[in-house]
């Protein structure tokens, strides 16, 4: 019998899926790996797999479940910037370019400015 906590489990496991699913679609359409830290990723992928360790261990099913999708998502996410590092989307390419002139801009008007 599911009750009230593990629907809200669920529940928070399908907005988990629906968080990383832009992610991955821009990763395997674009090829673009553009803001992402596998620094990051990295430690991400050892908190889930300690975590869900502690979750089998607890026998708790709903932290289990997100755990096991986070750990399967971060290491798509990590093999799909493996394979394309260093390639950027032109959207990311143009917004990227944007940010530095913008920066260049502002540095140049406070260097110019006083
Ligand atoms: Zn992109």
């Amino acid at each position: 019998m599911i009750n009230l906590p593990e629907i809200l489990g669920f529940a928070g496991i399908g907005v988990v899926v629906i968080a990383y699913a832009p992610q991955i679609i821009h990763l395997r359409k674009e090829h673009c790996s553009a803001g992402i830290s596998l620094k990051a990723y990295s430690l991400w992928c050892v908190s889930s797999a300690l975590f869900l360790i502690h979750a089998v261990m607890i026998r708790d099913i709903v932290f289990s479940v997100v755990q096991l999708i986070n750990l399967v998502a971060i290491i798509d996410i990590t093999l799909l910037v493996k394979r394309y590092g260093g390639y950027v989307c032109l959207r990311h390419l143009q917004a990227q370019q944007g940010r530095t002139a913008t920066r260049r801009t502002f540095s140049g008007a406070r260097r110019y400015g006083g």
